[in-house]
């Protein structure tokens, strides 16, 4: 998939000449895939790297099988979209109801421009089954644009105001569904944190996870996390990138990461709810930086919702950063973010 090729990773390489400690002056690599997405570890260890890399591996499989998924049948979302609109509601563990609190909230002070209810009105654009080939005529032809009258029944079966949180139950509507694709990775990097700050043997990590990349711990030499932000016209280089101590989450959302173009015209996978139409308040990619990983990507998406104006507003409120890039090429950096950013 290409967006998976086009989240770059700068972590500087350690010298394997500057001698003294051997053992943990070389990172350990690794590449796999999960949640439909590339997953990149980076770590440090004086410890068993290959042994703790998959145990890594392993919880983000985890949290996809168990929680996240709305594909597969083990998973808790599948579960609450599959007893939709049962007057009972489904029965929600402590663990999942904490995140769908956070992402409300997020919801709430975004004006609904993050709305995981939105499964319905994605699912009718079905932007990543073109997304795999995108930009060649042939697939452009075969992608139809949804008539206004389609996309408009789907959303009366989307809004999170509809969905009701009531002692330790959730209450789905018929009809609609959850979908927690704007906020798995960032997800994922949280419980990654958790599982690292419980390896004592662990020095430092940069664990990406397509869209969302988390820093953790040091570099033996002391030197600073880079994480590269993609150009968004030219997404095999990155633009400039983030220079990070221990823990932050890095999420970036943009048109360029799964799209099919028809007529000239790009259509990408992050939705407006209120409109049913790719969003399209004059960015191309945004960039938060949080030391939340649930609320770095839900943020993200909510951002590249929102336009640059209200994104400042939002993320001040979370204390978070943003790289801005709207269309027209202008980068715009919120306040406090100048403290990371270095462009290329
Ligand atoms: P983000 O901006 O973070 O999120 C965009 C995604 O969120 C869209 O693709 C859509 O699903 C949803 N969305 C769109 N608009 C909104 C909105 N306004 N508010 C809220 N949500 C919105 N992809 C696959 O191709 N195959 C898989 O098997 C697969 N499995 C997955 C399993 C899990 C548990 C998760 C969480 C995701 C999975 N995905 C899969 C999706 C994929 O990993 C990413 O979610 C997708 O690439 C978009 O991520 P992003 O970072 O580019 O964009
Ligand atoms: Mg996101």
């Amino acid at each position: 998939m290409k967006t998976f090729l086009k989240i770059i990773l700068c972590v500087g390489l350690v010298s394997l000449l500057t001698g003294c400690g051997r053992q943990s002056k070389s990172p350990a690599y690794s590449v796999d895939t999960a949640m439909g997405t590339i997953i990149k570890q980076t770590v440090y260890t004086s410890g068993d790297a290959k042994e703790m890399m998959e145990d890594i591996r392993q919880e983000i499989v985890s949290l996809e099988e168990d929680w996240l998924s709305r594909k597969k049948e083990s998973s808790a979302i599948w579960q609450i979209n599959d007893q939709a609109g049962a007057g009972e509601g489904t029965e929600t563990d402590e663990y999942l109801w904490d995140i769908l609190e956070k992402i409300y909230q997020v919801s709430e002070d975004s004006q609904g421009a993050l709305d995981i209810t939105i499964g319905e009105t994605v699912q009718l654009w079905n932007i990543d089954e073109y997304a795999a080939q995108s930009g060649s005529a042939e697939d452009g032809m075969s992608f139809r644009v949804p008539d206004r009258a389609e996309i408009e029944a789907t959303l009366s079966r989307c809004g999170y105001r509809k969905v009701r949180l009531e002692e330790g139950r959730i209450y789905l509507p018929k009809g609609m569904s959850l979908d927690l694709g704007a906020v798995g990775k960032g997800i994922a990097c949280d419980k990654v944190l958790e599982y690292l700050k419980e390896q004592t043997v662990v020095q430092g990590a940069v664990i990406s996870i397509g869209g969302s990349i988390l820093t953790y711990g040091q570099k033996p030499d002391g030197s600073a996390w880079r994480v590269g932000i993609v150009d968004p016209w030219d997404t095999s280089s990155y633009m400039g990138s983030l220079v990070l101590e221990d823990e932050w989450c890095v999420s970036t959302s943009g048109d360029y990461e799964r799209y099919v173009e028809k007529d000239g015209v790009r259509y990408h996978h992050i939705i407006d709810p209120s409109t049913g139409y790719p969003a399209d308040a004059g960015l191309i990619s945004v960039t938060v930086l949080s030391k939340d990983g649930c609320l770095s990507d839900a943020l993200s998406t909510a951002c590249f919702v929102l336009g640059a104006e209200k994104a400042t507003v939002l993320l001040e409120k979370y204390d978070a950063y943003g790289v801005f890039v709207e269309k027209d090429g202008n980068v715009i950096l919120t306040l406090g973010m100048e403290k990371f950013y270095e462009s290329r």
